[in-house]
């Protein structure tokens, strides 16, 4: 009997204990399968840098809840006359996704922000669940900006910020969201609430520079493969896909990120270029992030902004040298800021000449490439000792690409399948969708699937990101007779390169491999539009409308 109850009163204090923790800050210490040791410790000292946000208080033993940060943010938005903080949207557990809009004139509504022509700096924090660094350096650098020391860099620049974008996951201390998609390999299939929320706010204020703020695994699979900790405090990494237009590259590469070594080094922090290395303990490949479309980084690179992956330490260690975590995010997302102030002028004309460029391009796509294969030394430090090891692995540079298909361009691409869906999510990425206003014969490239596989988990860490997306193809050229009303998305607009690895069906995780039906090859889903000469368009939105002519 006594027994009975005990159990009773213990399940009914889990369940309470459950029902507490869903409002409450997730445990830190769940968080932390690794403990470091003392001597390890030792390397990563508290940064003496002013920083405000709930978690940053002494003796915390839990992340910031969902609760004390939209108290956090409501007190902003209260105070400054620079913050105007909204919610976005809601998570699928209901928790909502606050988006704070940080100006001179403190405007809440996008279109008048848009309307004075600053740069626009955007950040996401914690699309990993399990990586609440980012997130809690989101909400000391919206403190900073309302009314601290960053607030005087509001008379160049316009920034928007999302701390929290998967609060479940958050919650949940996981990486994904409730439904258990990688929200970071979901932004051109846009299938979660999370991402189309955050899309949909940036539609109307359209990012020129994208910073997305991760933490990486300290220990795990580096201890397993390499005997090592990771030793650096960040991992950085800008836009790699092949369709970036080079002068972005160029600004990430040779402006921002030498900016950010600067900044972190007068602190005594380190970073080394992102990489990260496959779940199974026989393969020692690392590699450096990946090049598919969907991935933050790679996405807002392909809509003509400068776009960067920053990780720090942290998965796994719950709380340890936290503080020197958000400080290491906080550092970056500052000298993204300067940058952008100090080179306002050269920033929005390269955007400027990147999104013309892009429009009227009619050099061929690269469709499939192979990642150059070199050697790193990577820097590691013993566990226990914490002294510094090197050890040398095989790594596949996703900044070296060798094409292994490349196709030219079309004109435009006929969408023949479940076109209000995709047409939906493509508008999301700030893609022009025109309809055809008359019948119109074309010259036109059809798809033959030639092989479709299904990746292992074990090749998602480099580019095959979703399990539909193994989708082989040959072009078959053809005419055809294609309806009035057919929507068709043309390639000359700036998101073209967007646009192609959004449909092309063999490109990553693209719309069209996912969400198509490629059964039947008598109705191709899809066609590529060789010219659109004599065809004529409508804009489906007045927006489209110097777009579809
Ligand atoms: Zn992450």
């Amino acid at each position: 009997m006594r027994t009975a109850q005990f159990y009773l009163s213990l399940s009914a204090a889990l369940v309470l204990g459950c029902l507490v923790q869903a409002d409450g800050g997730a445990r830190a210490e769940e968080a932390a399968t690794f403990h470091q040791s003392d001597a390890l410790k030792q390397h990563y000292p508290d940064i003496p840098i002013p920083m405000t946000a709930p978690a940053l208080a002494p003796g915390r033993s839990q992340f910031t809840s969902q609760e004390e940060m939209l108290t956090f943010l409501a007190g902003l938005g209260a105070r400054s006359s620079h913050a105007a903080v909204s919610m976005i949207g809601s998570s699928q557990q209901g928790r909502k996704i606050p988006l704070v809009l940080l100006s001179k004139e403190g405007l809440a509504d996008p279109e008048r922000l848009q309307k004075l022509a600053r740069p626009v700096v955007w950040f996401i924090g914690q699309q990993h669940g399990n990586e609440p660094a980012g997130g809690e350096a989101m909400l000391a650098l919206s403190a900073a900006l309302a009314d601290g020391e960053l607030t005087p860099l509001l008379d160049r620049l316009t920034v928007a910020i999302v701390p929290r974008a998967n609060p479940d996951g958050a919650a949940n201390v996981q990486r994904t969201t409730a439904d258990h998609v990688d929200p970071n390999r979901d932004h051109v299939l846009l299938s979660t609430p999370e991402n189309v929320a955050i899309h949909g706010a940036m539609l109307r204020l359209p990012p020129d520079v994208v910073f997305d703020h991760h933490e990486f695994s300290v220990a795990r699979r580096w201890v397993e493969k390499f005997g090592g900790v990771q030793l650096s405090d960040a991992m950085i990494l800008y836009a790699t896909h092949p369709g970036v237009p080079p002068n972005i590259v160029a600004l990430a590469k040779d402006l921002y990120k030498p900016s950010i070594d600067q900044a972190m080094q007068a602190y005594g922090l380190t970073n080394i270029l992102y990489h990260t290395t496959g779940y199974n303990e026989s393969d020692k490949t690392v590699a450096m992030g990946g090049n598919a479309p969907g991935i933050a980084r790679n996405t807002f690179g392909l809509t003509n902004a400068v776009s960067f992956l920053i990780e720090t330490r942290g998965v796994g260690i719950g709380l340890e040298d936290f503080e020197r975590r958000v400080a290491s995010h906080y550092v970056i997302a500052r000298s993204a800021l300067r940058t952008t102030y100090d080179n306002a002028d050269r920033l929005q004309q390269a955007l400027a000449q990147a999104r013309q460029s892009n429009a009227g391009a009619s050099d061929d796509l690269v469709v499939a490439h192979r990642l150059k294969q070199t050697q790193l030394p990577l820097p590691l430090r013993d566990p226990q000792s914490g002294e510094e090891k090197v050890v040398t692995v095989t790594f596949l540079d996703s900044r070296q690409i060798e094409p292994t298909e490349t196709r030219a361009r079309p004109a435009g691409y006929a969408v023949l399948d479940r076109a209000d869906v995709i047409s939906d999510k493509l508008r999301l990425n700030n893609v022009a969708i025109c309809r055809l206003t008359q019948d119109a014969n074309v010259d036109a490239q059809a798809y033959a699937v030639t092989s479709a596989g299904t990746a292992t988990d074990n090749e998602d860490f480099i580019d095959k990101i979703n399990p539909k997306q193994a989708l082989q193809v040959k072009l078959i050229q053809t005419q055809r007779s294609i309806p009035a009303g057919t929507l068709v998305v043309t390639m000359s607009q700036p998101a073209a390169s967007l646009i192609a690895a959004s449909l092309e069906p063999d490109s990553p995780g693209s719309l069209s491999s996912v969400l198509m039906s490629w059964k039947d090859a008598s109705t191709p889903p899809l066609l590529r539009v060789t010219s659109l000469k004599g065809v004529r368009l409508a804009p489906l939105r007045d927006s489209d409308s110097s777009i579809c002519r």
